[in-house]
């Protein structure tokens, strides 16, 4: 029982060399490997041990959430060395919380191992830098899709009146409705905007435009999920 333990492990965005020193030693050390379906096959390359794929697609469950905290508790129980590979950093909208919860509730040590979070990632390997001095002092990072009942919701107005930069995830398929609900509340339709679309990946796209164009021009542009919408000057 020993090594009875998961690591909530940050995979980055997708560039499997933006993954830390630290998440690569425990993929090669791990009894078992829970990872998500976006996450980039080279990843897993040096991994020995087993491989569970509990991607989840938009809508589209493989694993429910409770089903991967089941899985993380049963493997960690029965002494296994269990990393869940996760995107980006695992506390940001990655429910890495909900599983860290789940494992104190059944007393499994775990231990977070923080990773680059494609909200700072995408822009700037697009070439946007999140903050710049004399243009945006802040970063307020939000997520485009709340589901209705669970999450608290968007305060757009406190949103809009924000002079930093924006950064939405989940953002593609509510796009519109979202840069609507910023320009109702106040922000001008000339804001710069854009989206970076699979940011760190070998088919990264970046479309730029303003708040008020962004949606008709992603559409345009078939832009897909991952991707993240930012807003602001820099
Ligand atoms: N924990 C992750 C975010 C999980 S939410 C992190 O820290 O990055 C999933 C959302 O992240 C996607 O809908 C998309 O908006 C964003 N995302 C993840 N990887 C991305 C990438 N390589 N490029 C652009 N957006 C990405």
């Amino acid at each position: 029982m020993a090594r009875g333990k998961v690591y909530l492990v940050g995979a980055g965005p997708g560039d499997p060399e933006l993954m830390t020193l630290k998440a690569r030693r425990l993929l090669e050390q791990a009894d078992v490997v829970l990872f998500d379906r976006l996450l980039d096959p080279r990843m897993m390359d040096t991994v020995r041990g087993e491989k569970i794929d509990v991607g989840k697609n938009a809508g589209r469950h493989k694993l429910s959430q409770e089903g991967i905290n089941q899985l993380l508790i049963e493997k960690a129980g029965a002494g296994a060395m269990v990393v869940r590979l996760k995107g980006g950093d695992p506390y940001l909208f990655g429910r890495g919380g909900e599983e860290a919860l789940a494992l104190l509730e059944k007393g499994i040590p775990f231990e977070i191992v923080p990773g680059v979070t494609s909200s700072i990632a995408a822009p700037a390997l697009a070439g946007i830098p999140v903050t710049h001095r004399g243009v945006a002092s802040s970063l307020t990072i939000v997520t485009g899709h709340e589901e209705p009942g669970k999450e608290a919701p968007l305060d757009w107005k406190a949103l809009a009146g924000l002079s930093g930069t924006l950064v939405v995830l989940m953002g593609v398929s509510r796009l519109k409705q979202n840069a609507a609900a910023l320009m109702a509340a106040g922000k001008p339709a000339d804001t710069p905007a854009a989206m970076v679309e699979k940011g760190g990946w070998k088919d990264q796209r970046m479309i730029s435009a303003t708040l008020g164009s962004i949606a008709e021009k992603a559409r345009a542009s078939k832009i897909e999920s991952p991707a993240i919408l930012v807003v602001g000057e820099v």
